[in-house]
């Protein structure tokens, strides 16, 4: 990283964000380089550094992928279904007991309500 101008904390130009500031707007740096950074002076520690990125080049946020939902999905499901029985237990396998209560417990009355 090369040198980038630095500003005072609560100095910064219009038009650039930290990235705590652009995500809460939705936004991300999208892949560009850190254009300044921000300084805030402590006692007795190096300053604290923000980074500040150029609003204009941010992108939205990426928003989840079909593939991602379905990676999200499958795994969720792994951790629904008991390795013991295969099934798929409606809620995910404690890990205490490592299998579906049925497994678990095969001796206990199921209570159907
Ligand atoms: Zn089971």
């Amino acid at each position: 990283m090369g040198a980038v101008p630095v500003y005072r904390w609560r100095l910064a130009p219009d038009g650039l964000a930290t990235r705590r500031q652009l995500r809460a707007a939705g936004l991300r740096p999208g892949g560009q380089d850190v254009v300044a950074q921000l300084e805030r002076p402590r006692r007795r520690r190096g300053p604290l550094v923000a980074f500040l990125y150029r609003i204009d080049l941010a992108l939205p946020v990426r928003p989840m992928t079909t593939a991602r939902r379905a990676a999200l999905a499958a795994a969720n499901q792994a951790r629904r279904t008991c390795p013991t029985c295969g099934r798929d237990a409606g809620y995910v396998i404690p890990t205490r007991l490592g299998e579906c209560t049925p497994c678990a417990f095969p001796n206990s009355e199921q209570c159907a309500a």
